[in-house]
């Protein structure tokens, strides 16, 4: 599936029943941009059981465990990072429980120059800095 918003390749992945709550919608699958880092829903047979942020970008953590998805969906819903305040922060604290530092990903992704983020992750992560105080 290519990006509705920009056109772009996306990585459809599973997303463990543990998160699902964490997330808006019903759906088991979701799909990230590889360009714009948007999260679209996704139909759930395109979905890789094994999917590999890094194609995205370094900065994602290696590996397919909770704490990369929690990542990735945190990442995908911070455009909307008002209304989806609670889920996001949900997201954030599994991936710090997983041992990733998030605001050291979002650093990153800002400066990797193979993305093309529409949200302002510099923005987003001082938000995000201050929710976690
Ligand atoms: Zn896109």
């Amino acid at each position: 599936m290519d990006c509705p918003d920009c056109g772009a390749a996306t990585i459809a992945f599973e997303i463990p029943g543990e998160l699902r709550e964490d997330v808006p919608g019903e759906e088991p699958t979701a799909a990230l941009c590889r360009r714009c880092l948007g999260l679209h829903p996704t139909p759930e047979v395109e979905a890789s059981a094994e999917p590999d942020f890094t194609v995205v970008s370094d900065a994602f953590p290696q590996g397919e465990d909770e704490g990369t998805i929690a990542m990735v969906l945190a990442v995908g819903l911070l455009d909307s990072f008002a209304l989806y305040r609670r889920e996001i922060e949900a997201l954030i604290e599994r991936v710090e429980r997983a041992g990733t530092d998030p605001l050291l990903v979002l650093d990153r992704l800002a400066d990797d120059p193979g993305t093309e983020p529409t949200v302002d992750l510099r923005r987003r992560r001082r938000h995000l800095e201050e929710t976690l105080e």
